[in-house]
């Protein structure tokens, strides 16, 4: 793979902001579109647009026909049985609201309990503390260890035959490892409950195979993998979907209304009530072309590799934490810089072309678990080079001597 031919592909990347070249470090917020997927929403919206599984005309069968090969390719994409399995949505947030509000309400009854980490984004958090109080089940929380991470022993000891959903974060969007899913996926099996995995930092670093891994439901954004802003996945399993309430209600997801009554079309598409994100899943369609065609294994293999050079030139600097643990970072690294806040890294760092992330990245409870209120984050992709990384690592000295001044 080569990341320096690959940059060209993404026109945003080739220009300066505050005369240096921009050098894009923060792809876990959300990622750079490439010409491919820029082109794809372009010439849907110049030849095909028109609102899909209505028209007899051709606009709207061309529209339809795309709108559904794209459903087809994200079911190959994550290894989903059928693509009757794919719901779209807004992003990974709408997805997990979605399991949230209408899978564990109907689940859960009072003391029943559903599982989760303190790492969790809030994205994967709110929407269950919502589901808990409407069902009045308990939040039960897997301990973690100094490092932020938590041992599968510990998931063991958590999870009971009161459990009825489990759910963690594929890849962590702090801390940028990734967690035991398969072995969670046993946990939660053997005591009767479900596996719901926020997949929005590893579709697109990993490989996943949503069947390997034996989850129940996978969710995941559109925008963190290439694809436009605004259109996400919720994978669940066939049979679960088929049992579950709509919770958007109105035209395309009907079957026949009445008066009085209404009933659903079929899963996947009595979720998508309304007319759907139609370019975005065309947009993300050419997004999983882009990306296939590169490789996933390779892509995988080039952040890592730049992760495990950036984190090894950051912690030869003085005054600088990183933290999770030392091994297996998947695309990110996550830091402080002394008494430094890390907002204040971020705007220096701009002012030399890099964009980083600051704050507390959704994750009020981890930051809390490592006693900060924010930190910085550094955050790698494919089109991120070794040279990207040298200017991060030129940029930070540059703000140290700042704030030593
Ligand atoms: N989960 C994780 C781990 C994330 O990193 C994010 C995005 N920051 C989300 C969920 C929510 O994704 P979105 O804002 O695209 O819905």
């Amino acid at each position: 793979m080569n990341a320096t031919e690959i940059r060209e592909l993404f026109p945003i990347l080739d220009q300066k902001i505050h005369d240096c070249p921009l050098v894009y470090l923060d792809s876990a917020a959300s990622a750079q579109k490439p010409i491919q997927v820029i082109e794809a929403v372009k010439r849907y919206y110049e030849w095909d647009n028109a609102n899909v599984h209505r028209g007899v005309h051709t606009l709207g069968m061309r529209a339809t026909d795309a709108y559904e090969a794209a459903r087809v390719a994200v079911a190959r994409f994550i290894g989903a049985s059928s693509e009757r399995e794919i719901v779209f949505t807004r992003g990974a947030t709408s997805s997990l609201n979605l399991v949230a509000s209408s899978f564990a309400r109907m689940v859960c009854s009072e003391g029943d309990e559903i599982v989760l980490s303190e790492m969790e984004h809030h994205s994967n958090l709110i929407p269950w503390q919502q589901a808990a109080k409407a069902s009045g089940a308990v939040l039960k929380y897997i301990p973690l260890k100094s490092d932020g991470t938590f041992s599968i022993e510990d998931v063991e000891q958590t999870v009971t035959n009161r459990t009825k959903v489990v759910t963690v974060s594929h890849v962590s969007n702090v801390l940028g490892i990734a967690n035991p899913v398969k072995q969670m996926a046993d946990i939660a099996h053997k005591k009767g409950a479900v596996l719901v995995v926020d997949g929005a930092q590893s579709a697109p670093h990993l490989k996943v195979n949503v069947r390997e891994m034996d989850c129940d439901f996978y969710a995941f954004s559109g925008h963190k993998m290439c694809a436009p802003t605004g259109i996400g996945v919720l994978y669940g399993r066939k049979a679960l979907l088929e049992q579950m309430e709509p919770i958007e209600f109105g035209g395309e997801m009907i079957d026949r209304v009445g008066l009085q009554d209404a009933s659903w079309k079929e899963a996947p598409w009595k979720f998508e009530g309304g007319t759907p994100i139609i370019a975005g899943a065309i947009g993300l369609s050419a997004a999983i072309r882009f990306l296939e065609q590169i490789g996933l294994d390779a892509i995988a293999e080039h952040d890592r590799q730049l992760t495990r050079y950036a984190e090894e030139q950051m912690k030869r600097m003085e005054h600088l934490t990183i933290y999770g643990p030392t091994e297996g970072r998947v695309g990110l690294v996550t830091f402080n810089m002394g008494q430094i806040h890390s907002h204040d890294v971020a705007t220096v760092l701009d002012t030399y072309g890099v964009a980083i992330r600051a704050g507390h990245h959704c994750c009020q409870p981890l930051m809390n678990h490592f006693n900060v209120s924010s930190t910085a984050r550094a955050s790698f992709y494919l089109y991120n080079t070794r040279e990207d990384v040298d200017r991060l690592l030129f940029a930070l000295q540059k703000t140290k001597e700042y704030f030593r001044e």
